[in-house]
C-alpha cells in the first residue's frame, strides 16, 4: 500500500450514514473524491449525497468485502462498528483510518479511561463493575453520588443512571440491564468544554480552539466557540489532545470532552474517534472545518488551518424544532445545516444552526 496522498477521484468509504457521514461526504466531494456509504438503513442522510450506498449490516462479511475492494480508504462516523468488521476491511485491501486501536479503546469506557490516565489525560476516579456485589463495593470506594454507565454502547446519556444512595444499587444495576458497567465518581465541574483535534498520517497535529458545551438530558444543546478560557486551560487542553492523538497513533479527527474544574484543571470525560457534534461550529467559524480536516487526514493530505475567523454559537435542532427552518433561514447571521431526515422523532438530531458573530 503506497503512502502517497490519495488523489482526487479516489473513493472514500464511510461506515455509517447519519448526519456526520453526510457532512463528511459533502466535504470529501468538494475535494474531488467519490464517497460510498455502508449503512443498514436504505436512503440514509449520507447515502443521499454520495455516489452510492451499500445497504447492509456493519458486520455483513460479503458487504464488507465489496466495500473494502471499492474503497481506497475507509473511515467511520459511528464508533460502535465491530472490530471484526475492521479486520475484514483491511483483508479486502482498504486502508482504515482511524485504526482499530482507537476504535477498540473508545468502545469500552474502562479501557478508555485506563488509556487516558496512562497518557496523563486524567479522568474521574472509576471502578469496573460486573456484578451487583462489585457495584456495592464500588459505591463504598467512590461514595455517592456516583454515575453508573454501561461499559459499551452508551451515547447521548443513554445507558447511564445516577446513584444517590447505596440503597439504589440493585435498582440502578437493573436499569442498565445488569450489563458490564463502570461506576464513575461525580466530576464537580464548573462547565463542560471540548476540543476537536486532528492528526495526519505523518504525525502532524492540528487543534481547534475549545468549545463550551451545554447538555440537557445527556444530549448536547449548544456549543459556543471559541470558548472564553484562560491561557493555562487552553494549554492544558491542547496538551491533552496531543497526548491522546500520539498515544493512539491516531489518523483523523477526534472529539475530546472535558470537565473544567476551574483554575486550569481539566478532566477528560470521553473521547469520540470521529468528527463530533461539538465541532460543528467549525463549519462557519474556521476556513477548514472538522469534516474537511478529517477527510484530509484519512486521505494523507496536509492538515488545514484551525484558526477561527468568527465566534459561533451552535445549536442543535431536535425533533420538531426543525420546523422552524423557514424562520431561521431568513436570519442573516444564521447558517442552517439540515440533515435531510424524513421523520422528526422526539429528541432526534434533525439539524443544527450556527449563529455567527465577529471575533
Ligand atoms: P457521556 O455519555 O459520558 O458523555 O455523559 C453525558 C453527560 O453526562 C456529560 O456530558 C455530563 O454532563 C454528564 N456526566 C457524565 N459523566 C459524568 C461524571 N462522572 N460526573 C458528572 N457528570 C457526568
Amino acid at each position: 500500500m503506497t503512502d502517497a496522498p490519495l488523489a482526487p477521484g479516489s473513493t472514500i468509504g464511510i461506515l455509517g450514514g447519519g448526519q456526520l457521514g453526510r457532512m463528511l461526504s459533502l466535504a470529501a466531494s468538494r475535494l474531488g473524491f467519490d464517497v460510498v456509504i455502508l449503512d443498514p438503513e436504505d436512503n440514509s442522510p449520507a447515502g443521499r449525497v454520495s455516489r452510492g450506498q451499500i445497504v447492509a449490516a456493519y458486520d455483513d462479511p460479503v458487504a464488507l468485502n465489496v466495500f473494502g475492494r471499492v474503497c481506497d480508504v475507509v473511515t467511520f462516523e459511528f464508533e460502535n462498528v465491530p472490530a471484526s468488521s475492521m479486520e475484514r476491511l483491511a483483508e479486502a485491501g482498504a486502508r482504515v483510518a482511524p485504526g482499530p486501536v482507537a476504535l477498540a479503546v473508545a468502545q469500552d469506557r474502562v479501557d478508555e479511561k485506563t488509556f487516558l490516565n496512562g497518557v496523563g489525560a486524567t479522568t474521574v476516579d472509576f471502578v469496573p463493575v460486573e456484578t451487583l456485589n462489585d457495584l456495592t463495593a464500588a459505591i463504598e470506594t467512590l461514595g455517592c453520588p456516583a454515575l453508573l454507565k454501561t461499559r459499551r454502547e452508551g451515547y447521548d446519556g443513554k445507558g447511564q443512571v445516577w446513584i444517590k444512595s447505596p440503597k439504589d444499587a440493585a435498582k440502578a444495576f437493573e436499569a442498565i440491564g445488569g450489563r458490564p458497567a463502570i461506576l464513575e465518581a461525580r466530576a464537580d465541574f464548573v462547565r463542560e468544554l471540548s476540543i476537536i483535534a486532528a492528526r495526519g498520517r505523518d504525525g502532524a497535529t492540528a487543534i481547534y480552539p475549545l468549545g463550551e458545551n451545554k447538555h440537557a438530558g445527556g444530549v448536547l444543546r449548544t456549543t459556543v466557540a471559541p470558548a472564553e478560557v484562560d491561557v493555562k486551560t487552553e494549554r492544558r487542553a491542547r496538551a491533552i489532545a496531543r497526548a491522546v492523538l500520539d498515544g493512539l497513533d491516531y489518523v483523523g479527527v477526534i472529539g475530546i470532552e472535558l470537565f473544567d474544574l476551574g483554575s486550569g484543571k481539566l478532566l477528560v470525560n470521553e473521547i469520540a474517534p470521529r468528527v463530533h457534534n461539538t465541532g460543528h461550529w467549525t463549519q462557519d467559524g474556521c476556513v477548514c472545518d472538522q469534516f474537511e480536516q478529517h477527510i484530509r487526514a484519512v486521505a494523507g493530505w496536509p492538515l488545514g488551518p484551525t484558526a477561527p475567523h468568527a465566534r459561533v454559537e451552535m445549536q442543535n435542532l431536535l425533533g420538531d424544532e426543525v420546523d422552524q427552518w423557514a424562520k431561521l433561514a431568513g436570519k442573516a447571521d444564521v447558517r442552517l445545516h439540515l440533515y435531510g431526515k424524513a421523520e422528526a422523532r422526539p429528541g432526534r438530531k434533525m439539524a443544527h444552526v450556527n449563529k455567527v458573530r465577529p471575533l
